[in-house]
């Protein structure tokens, strides 16, 4: 199995602490090198049975332009053509209007969103349930999953989810 999966997320949510870590957890190839014009390679996960490709996926922010509209439009493409898409949001400072953006644009495309709950090793235990149910107000996510991108808490899991999407 192989599949495709696009990462988005505000500015300092750990997208890159994430693929640091799944990337020191089993990696075949990782690459900076841009892929297309909108998309570059983060790095590819495999293991026995897998083999996923994680694309960082700029241009979906909040912009004034028509330069960024078109990047949002691009953007947008590529996440309906993926087979996943992994939302980053950063647990410990809660939801903000960056996160709320993205949302609704993710609400655009047919693909199935994993919501990705990171820095829980800063958040209380029991503010877990009470955010999950306030982001499940935005978007009727395929999963939403807690981890600690920096620790490595709950990584394994978050792989092990993706699998179903391949
Ligand atoms: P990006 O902009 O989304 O790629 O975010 P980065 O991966 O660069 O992370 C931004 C900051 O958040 C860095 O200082 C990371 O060390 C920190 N960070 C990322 N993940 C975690 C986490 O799970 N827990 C904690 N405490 N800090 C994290
Ligand atoms: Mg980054």
């Amino acid at each position: 199995k192989s599949g495709f999966v696009a990462i988005v997320g505000r500015p300092n949510v750990g997208k890159s602490t994430l693929m640091n870590q799944v990337i020191g957890q089993k990696i075949a190839i990782m690459s900076d090198k841009p892929q297309t014009t909108r998309n570059k390679i983060h790095g590819v996960y495999t293991n026995n049975e897998s083999q996923i490709v994680f694309l960082d996926t700029p241009g979906i922010h909040k912009r004034q332009s028509k330069l960024g509209d078109y990047m949002n439009s691009t953007a947008l493409s590529t996440l309906g053509e993926v087979e996943a898409v992994l939302f980053l949001v950063d647990a410990a400072e809660g939801m903000g209007g960056g996160d709320r953006y993205i949302a609704e644009q993710l609400n655009n495309v047919k693909t199935p969103v994993i919501l990705v709950l990171n820095k829980i090793d800063k958040l209380e235990p029991e503010a877990l349930l009470p955010l999950m149910a306030e982001y499940r107000k935005l978007h009727d996510f395929a999963e939403i999953i807690p981890v600690s991108a920096k620790f490595g808490s709950n990584v394994n899991t978050l792989l092990d989810q993706l699998q179903k999407y391949l």
